[in-house]
């Protein structure tokens, strides 16, 4: 009797370590919101200054324009990717691995899809 109150008791701590963890963790990918919604901004306009230029007939170098417009495009896409899985509960987990993306890592890079060893991994 005297021996299972300890033991409930410690399970309910770490219970709620978890619980506050991931709270934590949460709020920090939350905050990341405004950051990837100015990138989304950021890249559109460029996008669309670069599209404006190819157009013109007077783009000197057609080809690293062509090159600068599918970065761009997969930037987007990366980055509306994750702020539709900020909206489902589910931004910030790698892709490959399905391990938590630590913030540090999104504050640089909000729209990574993986963990920087899954990003390595050839
Ligand atoms: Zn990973």
């Amino acid at each position: 009797m005297g021996e299972a109150e300890p033991r409930r008791f410690a399970f309910v701590v770490r219970e709620d370590v978890t619980r506050m963890l991931t709270q934590k963790r949460a709020a920090e990918l939350a905050a990341l919101q405004p950051l990837l919604e100015e990138q989304y901004q950021i890249h559109t306009e460029r996008l669309a200054a670069w599209t404006a230029q190819a157009s013109s007939g007077q783009d000197m170098d057609p080809a690293t324009t062509a090159a600068l417009m599918a970065t761009c495009r997969k930037t987007l896409a990366d980055l509306a990717s994750a702020l539709r899985h900020l909206a489902e509960g589910r931004y910030g987990d790698c892709e490959c691995c399905g391990q938590p993306i630590p913030v540090e890592r999104l504050q640089i890079l909000p729209q990574a899809r993986r963990c920087v060893p899954c990003q390595q991994r050839p």
